[in-house]
């Protein structure tokens, strides 16, 4: 089976183990370089079992993400690839960004967050000794504390604000120069995630906002984001922006926008969800 035949947004079924026995497999190949990819070929897909028979590398750990259709996909962390750039070549998740359709992306980020979890829990963080991997469900368990280690998300939050048809937008300090976009931040320990939107805000550009109105989740494996995604509504207040965060943050008019983000990322799908609503009131 070809992998652009399949149709994995709604195919994909995600597990711990194969439900069904298959002779036909996909491989994504993961070392701390990074993501194996066929020289040459675009957009990126995972090689097949005959691929990756013939590619033959010890496997760090493996790890089974699920079925689509009868055929199994796997995850392997490996520890080195043989130098071959004529045939594969080593791609981070960032640098795949823009070749991948958003069900691909999704895919990868699982598959690197999964091998990620696995490599930074092989040892206990409470007593040090290794740790075992469970069979029920994705964990690792140390037995002398009977502590469980479940791959963890980091939940965050981004927003875009809008006073009438301006939208608030910045640039990170980061970014400087590249792109300006909504604003963003992690959820902090005992804290709601309204609460976020409205401290976020507040810290990095000082004003107050109102109605807020949830929109849509992204997961965002850059490390491992869960971004909840909001719109808002400006309250009151002048812009003060925090200088280790934001290097500029202005009121655009929805039809005068700076260089925005793409639709890969989630702000990019707020900014035009707003300029569709607003476009409608015209
Ligand atoms: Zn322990």
């Amino acid at each position: 089976m070809e992998w652009d035949l399949l149709n994995l947004s709604n195919e994909f079924k995600p597990g711990i183990a194969p439900v069904t026995e298959s002779n036909n497999s996909f491989h994504i190949i993961i070392s701390k370089e990074g993501i194996l990819k066929i020289t040459g070929e675009q957009p990126w897909r995972p090689i097949n079992e005959i691929e990756w028979h013939w590619l033959n590398i010890e496997t760090y750990s493996d790890h089974y993400l699920g079925q689509i259709n009868d055929i199994s996909i796997y995850a392997h962390d490996v520890e080195s690839i043989p130098d071959n750039q004529e045939i594969y070549e080593l791609k981070s998740l960032r640098q795949l960004l823009n070749e991948l359709d958003q069900p691909v992306f999704y895919l990868l980020g699982r598959a690197q967050q999964i091998v990620e979890w696995n490599r930074n829990h092989r040892f206990c963080g409470q007593c040090g000794l290794e740790t075992i991997t469970t069979n029920k469900d994705r964990s690792r368990k140390c037995l002398p504390c009977k502590q469980m280690f479940y791959p963890r998300l980091s939940p965050s939050i981004i927003v875009l604000v809008h006073r009438g048809e301006d939208i608030l937008l910045a640039q990170n300090v980061n970014s400087r120069g590249v792109f300006y976009s909504t604003l963003a931040g992690f959820v902090e320990p005992g804290e709601t995630i309204e609460e976020t939107v409205h401290r976020e805000v507040k810290e990095e550009v000082g004003i107050h906002i109102k109605n807020l109105k949830y929109f849509a989740s992204q997961p965002w494996p850059f490390p491992n984001s869960l971004m909840l995604g909001f719109h808002a509504e400006y309250k009151s207040g002048d812009l003060i922006l925090q200088p280790e965060e934001i290097a500029d943050a202005q009121w655009f008019h929805y039809t005068n926008l700076p260089n925005k983000p793409n639709q890969a990322a989630i702000s990019g799908w707020l900014i035009a969800d707003f300029i569709k609503r607003i476009s409608r009131t015209h």
